[in-house]
């Protein structure tokens, strides 16, 4: 079994198109809707990626990930921003926060995938699971 990856995602059609992507490729997929959930799932269960929605209803992604970061017990866990937001100032504003790399929306297969491979290339080590 490949390494988990968490999902943290609002919005149902992205949700449902990411965990389809990250269980077709072979990877154990968790998923949670809001940024809470996400915390507590990513401190309970050590994926070894987060791809976080920037924009989350109450708490949003970048504050979510400035937590993960900050957090001993999360903070070597990959964390790759999933946003609509593409543009140079905002990928500063996504790094800032804490985020090892962001994936643009609306999602290219591909490019999905090659970038969770790379982050999770860039974890080391061996699958956690
Ligand atoms: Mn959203």
């Amino acid at each position: 079994m490949l390494p988990s990856v968490l999902v943290v995602e609002d919005n149902p059609a992205n949700m449902k198109l990411a965990v389809m992507l990250l269980e077709h490729a072979g990877y154990r997929v968790l998923s949670a809707e809001t940024a809470v959930d996400g915390i507590a799932l990513a401190r309970d269960q050590q994926p070894r990626l987060v791809l976080m929605d920037i924009q989350l209803p109450g708490m949003d992604g970048l504050e979510a990930t400035r937590i993960l970061k900050a957090d001993p017990a999360t903070r070597d866990i990959q964390v790759v921003a999933l946003t609509a937001f593409a543009m140079r100032s905002e990928e500063a504003w996504i790094r800032a926060a804490g985020c090892d790399g962001y994936i643009a929306k609306p999602i290219d297969y591909k490019l999905f995938l090659d970038e969770v491979a790379r982050r999770l290339a860039a974890a080391g080590g061996p699958p956690n699971d």
